[in-house]
């Protein structure tokens, strides 16, 4: 079966189509502009799920994940999230970049999109929910729509991990942190969490991504307890882009789904996107300098 279910809409892909093309000059100068002066996007992808067919809106089929992975490859250069890191400390970029990250933890991304990834030497970070990876238990929001599906097993992990892929934690029972006050609980989901799976796959665990990833889903407690704890970074899932010099321990993500065209209009800087509003956290100054800029 080869059914990619989740497309755009035929009207929708036309109009996007249209507006990617119409808009093309003006991205192309742009885009010019800021590779010349230092300025071009350090951009970190997220996706959930790359399957046979992409039958839920967080699954992207095999077949256009190879089509993006291959047009990115030509468009970018393909960078871990600490060289992206690197990239915007250092205040300077002037070739455009992608860092290709998951989550969840999927056992079917494990048949041809990471093997593919890891033949061609792509960066990629692995988020995964502890307790699902180590219970074997499908996510919640699978088992709410009638669809159970296989999480990684510990050994799928491990494995990744000594193949080069960098393996991050996506909270324990992947709580919405938005909705969470109390401190012990958000220690866990993040940091306990965090050493366990840590432990469990003999690696070190230096990324952490919100679950939902919007601004609401997040905290100024949890981003800040996830720096005092030692991670190297943490990943928003709102759909912005990083520029040099803005706040490398946040990094802004970009959703990718089972469409070309979307991951185009995306990483060529759509106008209309580049200055999504960042979500800000007060942190203690002495730590983290001015709110929400973190200095190393
Ligand atoms: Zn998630």
């Amino acid at each position: 079966m080869n059914v990619e279910t989740t497309k755009l809409p035929l009207w929708k892909a036309g109009l996007l189509h249209l507006y990617y093309h119409g808009s093309w000059p003006i991205r192309w100068s742009q885009n010019w502009l800021r590779s010349t002066r230092g300025r071009a996007p350090i951009m970190v992808l997220f996706y959930h799920r790359i399957a046979p067919v992409a039958d839920d809106p967080w699954t992207c089929s095999n077949k256009v994940f190879v089509r993006q992975i291959r047009w990115l490859r030509a468009h970018f250069d393909l960078v871990s999230l600490t060289e992206a890191q690197q990239r915007i400390r250092r205040g300077e970029n002037d070739r455009p970049c992608v860092s290709i990250t998951f989550d969840d933890g999927y056992a079917d991304n494990c048949r041809e999109a990471l093997p593919l990834l890891i033949r061609e030497q792509v960066p990629c970070t692995y988020f995964v929910t502890v307790r699902n990876v180590f219970e074997g238990e499908p996510f919640p929001h699978d088992v709410a729509r009638g669809k159970p599906l296989q999480p990684n097993s510990i050994e799928e992990l491990k494995s990744l991990a000594a193949s080069g892929i960098e393996i991050g934690a996506h909270t324990r029972t992947h709580a919405d942190l938005g909705r969470v006050a109390d401190p012990q609980r958000l220690y866990d989901e993040i940091v306990v969490a965090g050493e366990d799976l840590q432990q469990a796959l003999d690696t070190p665990i230096r990324y952490f991504a919100f679950p939902y990833g919007h601004p609401n889903n997040m905290s100024a407690m949890a981003c800040r307890i996830a720096h005092d704890a030692g991670y190297e970074g943490i990943c928003s899932a709102y759909g912005g882009f990083n520029f040099p010099g803005d706040d490398a321990f946040h990094l802004q993500r970009i959703p990718v789904d089972n469409d070309l065209i979307r991951l185009k209009n995306w990483t060529t800087v759509d106008p209309r996107k580049e200055r999504t509003p960042r979500f800000k956290y007060q942190c203690r100054p002495h730590a983290l300098g001015p709110c929400g800029v973190y200095t190393p």
